[in-house]
């Protein structure tokens, strides 16, 4: 194993795992870290969920995957945050990267969460969202980690001991080497973590080569896509051609959706009005017993024999406020999430073995309920999005899943993902 690493949430994890594959690296995603030992790759990326959680319970988990990962073999650690750098005024950026920068013994590292294909960017230290600073992006309101500072710098040593500084983008215009002699006079300096700037891939492709020898990176997916490049002129493994491939599978394909956000209604409608066969679950006759997650999922099972099967619990604002009033937020959300975990673990029972997730949530139950433990990655459907494929618990039947977190996705992405794993609509 080449690198490993240590991402804060799910859906994150599968967006650099789907980077390193993307620039021919082999590799796995890992839902927490497995007791038995970490599979054999050229990368492993652990998914935690550390994002939100107390920056003690953050540093511990992150320590016990660094171990792990240590263990099997990883040449370099790479802390993977979001590309808005969610995150709490005490953090968990700064304290995972504190202690991940003890544990490696370690006086430096980057930090730098641009990933510009997808709008994100960082010029003198300040993160933009498009044309927003963080700031005045919709990012200033989201309800767990509001980003109100745009300036990295700043953000980030709010959150640490360590000195902070900057590293700039007329900087990394100079190459590899010029990066690299600034990044030695920056540590000479006493910085200990130095923010990137980021305005363009070719600055991602320079910072990595700059980078690729540090024992730890941490930054957003952007950079991953420069380190297999940077390894591979070092010599330390050869980029393959064939990274992203994945078996051929046979049986029907199908959808699963509980993310209830704008893309994934407009996904839902569009696979609706092409008169695709879909069901729908409905929280309210769930919860009163005029519906049952096992009699849906024998309507989907019969309409397999027709094609691709969606079944649905995606519903617009209005309606899903009327069931959180009448059920509880926290009970709806559950609810509705056990029906579907259910039907997808039924519908891959009965022999589907490409399955398309929308909702992050929806996603960690369904992953559950198969008992998937680890996913190796193939090619993105979209950006952020691969198909992924996984080995089901108890047997050594594979399945393929693409897990696609709320907002991501053009309108007729479920049939994009279906057909772009051969599945027949
Ligand atoms: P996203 O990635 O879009 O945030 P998630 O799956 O993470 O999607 O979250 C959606 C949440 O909404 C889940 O907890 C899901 O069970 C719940 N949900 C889905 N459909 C409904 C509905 N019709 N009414 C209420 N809650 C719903």
């Amino acid at each position: 194993m080449i690198l490993g690493v240590i991402a804060d949430d799910f859906t994150g994890a599968t967006d650099v795992a789907s980077m390193l594959v993307r620039a021919g690296m082999h590799t796995v995603q890992v839902l927490g870290v497995p007791h038995d030992g970490l599979p054999q790759a050229d990368a492993v990326v652990v998914a935690l969920k550390t994002r939100t959680v107390a920056p003690a319970d953050a540093v511990a988990q992150s320590l016990t995957a660094l171990a792990a990962l240590r263990a099997a073999g990883a040449r370099q650690t790479y802390f993977k945050y979001c590309s808005t750098f969610d995150s709490t005024p005490q953090g968990n950026i700064g304290p995972v990267t504190a202690a991940l920068m003890a544990a490696l013994g370690t006086d430096f590292t980057i930090a730098c969460p641009a990933f510009p294909e997808n709008g994100r960017t960082v010029f003198r230290g300040h993160l933009f969202v498009g044309d927003a600073l963080l700031s005045d992006s919709g990012m200033r309101n989201h309800p767990l980690t509001p980003m109100t500072d745009a300036n990295l710098v700043r953000v980030l040593q709010a959150q640490t001991s360590h000195t902070v500084g900057l590293l700039r983008h007329d900087t990394l215009d100079g190459g590899g080497p010029a990066t690299q002699a600034r990044m030695a006079r920056l540590r000479a300096d006493g910085v200990a973590i130095a923010v990137a700037d980021a305005l363009s891939n070719e600055h991602l492709l320079t910072l990595a080569e700059a980078c690729a020898e540090l024992p730890l990176i941490t930054a957003g997916s952007g950079v991953a896509l420069g380190l297999p490049p940077a390894y591979a002129r070092r010599g330390w493994f050869m980029p393959k051609a064939n990274a992203a491939d994945l078996d051929t599978l046979q049986g029907p394909g199908a959808v699963v959706s509980g993310s209830c956000s704008e893309a994934t209604n407009a996904q839902v409608a569009q696979w609706l009005a092409a008169g695709r066969s879909a069901l729908q679950i409905d929280p309210l006759a769930l919860h009163q017993g005029g519906q049952s997650a096992d009699t849906v999922l024998a309507q989907a099972t019969q309409a397999l024999a027709q094609g691709p099967v969606l079944v649905y619990a995606t519903a617009a604002p209005e309606s899903v406020r009327a069931v959180q009033q009448a059920l509880g937020v926290q009970a709806a959300g559950e609810l509705v999430e056990n029906a579907l975990a259910r039907i997808a673990q039924g519908l891959v029972q009965a022999g589907v073995r490409r399955l398309v997730v929308a909702g992050g949530e929806t996603s960690g139950a369904v992953v559950q309920a198969l008992g998937v433990q680890q996913l190796r990655i193939g090619a993105p459907i979209c950006p952020g999005v691969p198909w992924t494929q996984a080995t089901l618990a108890g047997s050594s039947e594979a399945v393929q899943l693409a897990l696609k977190s709320g907002n991501f996705g053009g309108v007729d992405f479920f049939a994009q993902a279906l057909q772009q794993a051969g599945v027949a609509l």
